[in-house]
């Protein structure tokens, strides 16, 4: 049986949770959160990096900290997980989809200036598979603007645009670490915040509105209610497993490419008989393969080949049902334009298994099935 995902361990995890168990300091912001947090900014050259519970809670510190209103509008692919969009709902804000690149999958970067109006808050770019979207022409957009940027780049941890990393380029990023991205810590997540006005702010949000960090800094005396904040802290614990996965994270992302190509390689034949389409990756965007995926021809039914593989042993899975077609999005979100290419791409793509041990052989054989199935359709 080759499943979907398979969470890969160091091996180092619990020798540095029993280290933080011995240190009996459980809470957030001990030695173990210290490490990741210098560790994620020397790696990302972000101003600040703070821990956070999930990706999902570091988006929510982003909606809190642009100061985001009932009314404000924030422009947003449909075809990106749920709380790209729930972050800023729940602060009443209203999600305006656009549509996204036939080649990257990201929101198509010409559409988002004629979807801004005077209610138009901030852009938020989802880095689909660790690839990145048109980081340039997004922040001049913004700059014309005056509108800020929040990176989700949940996928994008090692990954880059020229050269810079996912998650550091907008005013605000998000990592995932949840078990299905490629460094994890079960669930967990990071906030960036590559602009030093908003680093008192966001650390006074995530300590449930308090001064707390400059207090045990030694910058204060008490520490006090500053602002609307909660607990987007992570415990030592979990900081203590994922400083041992941030420690490998270089040859984790090594070992995900290297099987990314290997399926690269075998399914070129299948593209060039029209049979599948495999993922494009601009020249600029330096991926960290945290996901192949293959796009069918629109004639393919899908769930066939699905459940063709499995029943060879082999998992696979489809991905978002797009936000703008969801019973939330259809109440809660507005469409700017059509959805032509995000309703095509998201009915056509499947995922295949990629974890670091996946095989050689395992790959091929995975090839040979679909080959198999794709011809006799
Ligand atoms: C995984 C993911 C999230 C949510 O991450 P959590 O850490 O589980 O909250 C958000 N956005 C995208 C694009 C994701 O892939």
């Amino acid at each position: 049986m080759i499943p979907f995902n398979k969470a890969f361990m160091t091996g180092k995890e619990l020798h540095y949770i029993s280290e933080a168990h011995f240190n009996a300091k459980l809470a957030g912001d001990g030695p173990f959160t210290e490490h990741c947090h210098s560790w994620l900014e020397k790696n990302s050259h972000s101003a600040r990096v703070l821990l956070t519970n999930s990706c999902t809670a570091a988006l929510e510190m982003a909606a809190l900290l642009l100061e985001i209103e009932p009314g404000d509008e924030v422009i947003m692919p449909s075809y990106t997980f749920v709380s790209t969009a729930n972050a800023f709902v729940l602060r009443g804000a209203v999600p305006v989809f656009v549509d996204i690149r036939p080649d990257t999958l990201n929101i198509d970067e010409k559409l988002i200036e004629e979807a801004i109006t005077s209610r138009t808050k901030a852009i938020v770019p989802m880095h689909y598979a660790g690839v990145a979207c048109e980081m340039d022409m997004i922040m001049a957009i913004a700059g014309r603007h005056g509108l800020l940027v929040v990176e989700d780049a949940a996928q994008g941890v090692m990954a880059k645009y020229k050269g810079k990393a996912l998650g550091s380029i907008g005013d605000l990023g998000a990592y995932s670490f949840h078990e299905t991205k490629n460094v994890i810590s079960g669930e967990g997540g990071a906030l960036l915040v590559n602009r030093a006005n908003f680093i008192r702010h966001a650390e006074i949000i995530r300590e449930k509105g308090t001064d707390r960090s400059r207090f045990f800094r030694g910058e204060v005396d008490k520490y006090t209610w500053q602002s609307a904040g909660s607990s987007f802290l992570p415990g030592e614990l979990i900081a203590a497993f994922l400083w041992a996965q941030l420690q490998e994270a270089d040859s984790i992302t090594q070992r995900r490419l290297l099987a990314w190509d290997t399926y690269h390689q075998y399914l070129e034949p299948l593209e060039a008989q029209g049979l599948l389409r495999r993922p494009i990756i601009p020249a600029e965007c330096q991926h960290n393969a945290h996901m192949y995926y293959i796009l069918l021809p629109e004639h393919q039914d899908r769930q066939a080949v699905i459940d063709g593989l499995k029943a060879q042993q082999i998992n696979t899975v489809f991905h978002y049902v797009p936000l703008h077609s969801s019973p939330a999005g259809q109440k809660l979100a507005r469409v700017y334009g059509n959805m032509a290419i995000t309703d095509s791409l998201s009915a056509r793509l499947i995922r295949l298994p990629l974890w670091v041990g996946l095989s050689q052989a395992q790959q091929e054989r995975l090839t040979e099935v679909l080959t198999n199935l794709l011809k006799a359709f």
